[in-house]
This record gives structure tokens, sequence and C-alpha cells, in this order.
């Protein structure tokens, strides 16, 4: 499968890690849209949150669980946000799952 975030969670391509468990990978974003940007994916390939099935539900939790963890290891006291961005309507470009955790400087509201 030609997925550019496998390959990344595979270590065949490069990436700046985050954080790490069993069950995820969390990564710099190369293109930032705040101070902190990190990205937060399944290490198995799911396509999108729409794709994922009621045998995956404690996995999504996970990550979001990871995502809070990160938030919390980076200092993000003042606040977070947390995006999943799913499908062409709602800005998601690469097909494979993945929490943008985003921090360190005031985020406005609606999003774009
Ligand atoms: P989305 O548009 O929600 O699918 O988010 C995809 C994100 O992946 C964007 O914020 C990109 O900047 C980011 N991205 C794409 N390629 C890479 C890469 N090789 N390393 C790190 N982040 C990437």
């Amino acid at each position: 499968m030609n997925c550019i975030f496998c390959k990344i969670i595979e270590g065949k391509i490069p990436s700046t890690p985050v954080y790490q468990d069993e069950q995820g990978y969390a990564f710099a974003d190369v293109n930032p849209q705040a101070p902190v940007h990190v990205l937060i994916a399944p290490r198995e390939h799911i396509a999108s949150i729409d794709e994922a099935s009621t045998d995956q539900r404690a996995l999504l939790g996970h990550l979001l669980w990871a995502a809070s963890e990160i938030a919390r290891k980076k200092g993000l006291e003042n606040g977070y946000r947390i995006v999943v961005n799913t499908g062409s309507d709602g800005g998601q470009t690469v097909d494979h799952l993945h929490l943008h955790l985003l921090g360190g400087r005031l985020l406005a509201w609606p999003p774009g």
C-alpha cells in the first residue's frame, strides 16, 4: 500500500518522533500551523475515522488519550485543540487516520 504515514511509521520516511507506543506513533507536522503541531496516527492503516470499525473503538480512545498526554508533556496548560479532518469536505489530505494536536498560540474559532 502506498501510504506516506505507513512509511513514516515503518521508518522508511524520516520524521521527528514525539511519542510512540504499541498502538500509535506521533510525530511533528512538517508544515506546522501552530508552535506545537503534532500528528498522532495508529500504527495500523485506517484510512479515516469514517473507516474505523466498532472493534477499533478502544484504539480511537487510546489515540485521544495519547494526544492529551503529549499536550501535558508539551506544557500546553493554557489549552490546545485536537482535530480530525475527515474526507474532502473535512480537509483530509492524507488517507491514514491521524489526530492533529495544535497549541502554543490562541486558536481562532470557527476554523475556516
Ligand atoms: P490532513 O490534511 O488533516 O490530512 O493532514 C495531513 C497533515 O500531514 C498536514 O498537516 C501535512 O502538513 C502533514 N504531512 C504531510 N506529509 C508529512 C510528512 N512527511 N511528515 C510530517 N507531516 C506531514
